[in-house]
């Protein structure tokens, strides 16, 4: 126990100080719990992709992001790290509830994303689940209750939101809002702001994007807190 809190008020220290090193290019060199660097370091993920090595060093400070990088750039642990971590240095457990909330545009990449937390969050004991609709409800409501990490569509969040007794998002840490571009093609911007209107103001957002669109600058301005933008060129 002492040795846990130990390891979180020096990860606390660390992230607010902490400045890429010279060599700066893995997973290693940032400040991370041993339980999520055990988690990568199973899954195979030594060397950190563009988009994660500019953003993490944010994310992992509190702040709010805004993260530009096209498709297959690894968007996915540049938000699932951060989840991660902020929910460990809370001590996050299940009488704490619902803790971190992602919202995903289609049921397909939500299970993408669920299978990524479930490989490299494996040394962690959140619990995780998918409201991806396409399932009995009942079922899914059951199971919300003991969720710390929900990977979501937004049409299904909102649906439990409104119907779902006991489903109670007051304790929320962290949004991230993946693909914002995608979910606003998607016609799901008003669906959106009523979800983020059920949501703690004290929280942080990361929200990332394929692309910069106006429709995700508008999103962005209701839903992060001055933001720090990440974008990652085209050709890289
Ligand atoms: P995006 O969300 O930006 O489209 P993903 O997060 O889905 O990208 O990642 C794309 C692919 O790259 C996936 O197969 C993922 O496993 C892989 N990947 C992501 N980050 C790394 C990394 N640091 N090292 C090796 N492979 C990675
Ligand atoms: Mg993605």
């Amino acid at each position: 126990r002492d040795a846990e809190q130990q390891e979180i008020d020096d990860l606390e220290v660390r992230c607010a100080a902490f400045v890429p090193p010279k060599d700066y290019a893995r997973f290693e060199h940032l400040p991370l719990c041993s339980k999520t660097a055990q988690g990568l370091k199973k899954a195979a993920y030594i060397d950190m992709t563009d988009i994660q090595a500019k953003s993490l060093p944010l994310s992992l400070k509190g702040k709010d992001v805004l993260g530009a990088a096209r498709t297959g750039s690894g968007k996915t642990l540049a938000f699932l790290i951060p989840i991660l971590e902020r929910l460990y240095r809370a001590k996050w457990g299940a009488a704490d509830g619902l803790g971190a909330l992602i919202i995903s545009p289609t049921r397909e990449l939500a299970m993408q994303i669920f299978d990524v937390l479930r490989k490299m969050g494996s040394f962690h004991s959140f619990s995780a689940g998918l409201l991806i609709g396409g399932k009995d409800l009942k079922q899914e409501q059951d199971r919300l209750a003991r969720m710390n990490i929900v990977v979501a569509t937004p049409g299904r969040l909102l649906q439990h939101m409104d119907q779902t007794i006991g489903f109670d998002c007051s304790n929320v840490q962290c949004l991230v809002l993946d693909e914002a571009d995608r979910l606003l093609d998607m016609g799901f911007a008003n669906t959106l702001n009523a979800i983020v209107e059920n949501l703690p103001k004290q929280r942080q957002t990361l929200l990332f994007s394929a692309t910069q669109t106006k429709k995700v600058k508008d999103l962005a301005r209701l839903s992060l807190k001055e933001p720090e933008y990440v974008a990652v060129r085209e050709a890289d």
